[in-house]
């Protein structure tokens, strides 16, 4: 099933089904705690707070999500993208727990030929919170799941909040088992066999203090009850569509075959490659999406992550042995499978398109500056006997030329030499700690204390990527 047809069917069913359909927020929301918008609820958080009266008591959407947080786990796990879509459901003091497994439970179950996703029953599982008995006794009701197919897990996993005092609540999670070729029996936490598709978020306690994820106190009940689902547009055709892992579906693999074809490489031929095929789709569907929605690289926030996605996919490229510009190539082909579900993007893509060849080529000029440092570098600790290129050189690169330091690792290396790793990490955490320092002290001068975690948006370009995002994490 095309993702595209994944997405039509669920606005139906839930539209039919009393939910208001609202289109997606851009990434940038008007939201001071997060970089970009990382799922469905966000856009909807006045209701769920209740800052909003919410103008419905149902609504579903689509919602476009960036998560920087998950950068590093592109192309090795078989499911996150940094760029990715979340379907929601949401119910501001309507339907709760029933209702919402109810719902969940037939769009999933209902045969394909009859407007579901066809899934099978006994492959299913769920993951409850482990006090959370009325969801146990729901889903054995609701959806006749045997007791060991409901799996109990803790506040880690199954237990949301915002990170500060307010709304909180149990959640459940639909899982499907790919079988035992994807890991070990009953190993939820590795989360390939056992994926997680489905976030039901039970909205029902007041938290009066939040300390971290899975230490806060409840004061009591909320007087409104909210349900809040995410679904992964595109974990559901990866399993709908019979492939292997979320780089592979309708909407992404056409990047990965045109990068097969300017690499003369091909995917599925070793593991490393592959991984490098998987970030190029990934971060350039990204920055597609990014870009479009008004995001321009830059040295600080969001312009540093967008900055970052292009460099890495750039990088990978020439990893797999492409030395010229390839944007050029890749921007369209993603563009060409994005516009039918987001058509701005094909109104604006001379403007998207400038502005992602510009910082490729920015970047190219970047490697070459640092090329020559480098090449100086290097004959400098050949001549003085050395085998290792120092910290601080690397730091230089790094800090002054925009080297990942796996770049440098990898140059070196090529010219036999080593590079003083740890005193390059200890440089990057001393600016870290100054960066972070400077924040803070921003942050008491403003005398802000609405912000609900530190916010990584102030910090500057040093700090590290997978630190970026996000306040509400789990949805
Ligand atoms: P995981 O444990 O796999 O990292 P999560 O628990 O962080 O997922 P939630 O915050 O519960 O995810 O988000 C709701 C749904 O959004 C998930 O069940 C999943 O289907 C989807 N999702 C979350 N993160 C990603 C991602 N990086 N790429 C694609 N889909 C995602
Ligand atoms: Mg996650
Ligand atoms: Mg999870
Ligand atoms: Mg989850």
């Amino acid at each position: 099933m095309e993702t595209a047809e994944i997405r039509r069917r669920w606005l139906s069913f839930f539209e039919s089904r009393g939910h208001t359909v609202v289109p997606s927020a851009p990434l940038v929301h008007d939201d001071p705690n997060l970089l970009f918008v990382n799922a469905g609820m966000v856009p909807f958080k006045p209701y769920f707070l209740g800052q909003e009266t919410p103008p419905y008591a149902r609504a579903t959407s689509v919602q476009k999500c960036v998560r920087t947080l998950d950068i590093e786990e592109v192309g090795k796990t078989t499911r996150h993208g940094t760029f990715f879509q979340m379907n929601g459901n949401f119910s501001f003091g309507d339907y709760f727990k029933e209702g919402a497994v109810a719902l969940a439970w037939e769009l999933v179950t209902t045969p394909q030929s009859q407007g579901g996703y066809g899934f099978d029953e006994k492959d299913l599982y769920a993951s409850v919170y482990h006090e959370d008995d009325e969801a146990i006794a729901i889903w054995k009701r609701v959806a006749g799941l045997p007791d060991d197919r409901i799996v109990r897990l803790g506040k880690k996993d199954n237990y949301w909040n915002m990170g500060v005092a307010g709304p909180g609540g149990p959640c459940s999670e639909i899982l499907i088992d790919r079988g035992p070729e994807f890991g070990a029996d009953r190993d939820w936490e590795a989360g390939d066999r056992y994926l997680e598709f489905w976030n039901l978020v039970f909205m029902q306690d007041d938290l009066s203090a939040v300390r971290a994820k899975d230490d806060f106190d409840i004061a009591g009940p909320l007087p409104k009850r909210n349900i809040d689902t995410g679904m992964g547009l595109e974990r559901v055709a990866y399993l709908l569509q019979g492939v292997d892992n979320l780089y592979e579906i309708d909407e992404v693999f056409p990047v990965i075959a045109a990068a097969e074809e300017l690499s003369g490489r091909r995917y599925g031929a070793n593991l490393e490659d592959d991984v490098r095929f998987r970030v190029v789709a990934d971060h350039v569907r990204s920055a597609l999406m990014l870009i479009g929605d008004g995001v321009t690289p830059g040295n600080e926030g969001r312009g540093y992550v967008l900055r970052r996605l292009i460099r890495r996919a750039v990088r990978s490229m020439r990893l797999l042995g492409v030395d010229a510009p390839t944007l050029e190539h890749l921007l369209p082909v993603s563009k060409d499978q994005m516009r039918a579900s987001y058509p701005e993007l094909e109104r604006g893509f001379g403007r998207i398109s400038q502005v992602a060849y510009a910082e490729e080529d920015a970047f190219r000029r970047t490697l070459t500056a640092g090329t020559t440092i480098l090449d100086v570098a290097v004959t400098k600790a050949k001549s003085s006997g050395s085998a290792t290129l120092s910290g601080s050189e690397a730091f230089q690169l790094h800090d002054t030329y925009g080297f990942p330091i796996d770049l440098t690792l990898e140059m070196a290396a090529e010219q036999g030499l080593n590079v003083d790793e740890a005193g390059f990490r200890r440089l990057m955490a001393e600016q870290r700690d100054r960066a972070k320092a400077d924040a803070r002290s921003k942050k008491m001068a403003h005398g802000d204390v609405s912000v609900y975690r530190q916010v990584a948006d102030s910090l500057g370009r040093d700090v590290e990527f997978t630190g970026y995002d996000e306040v509400v994490s789990d949805s």
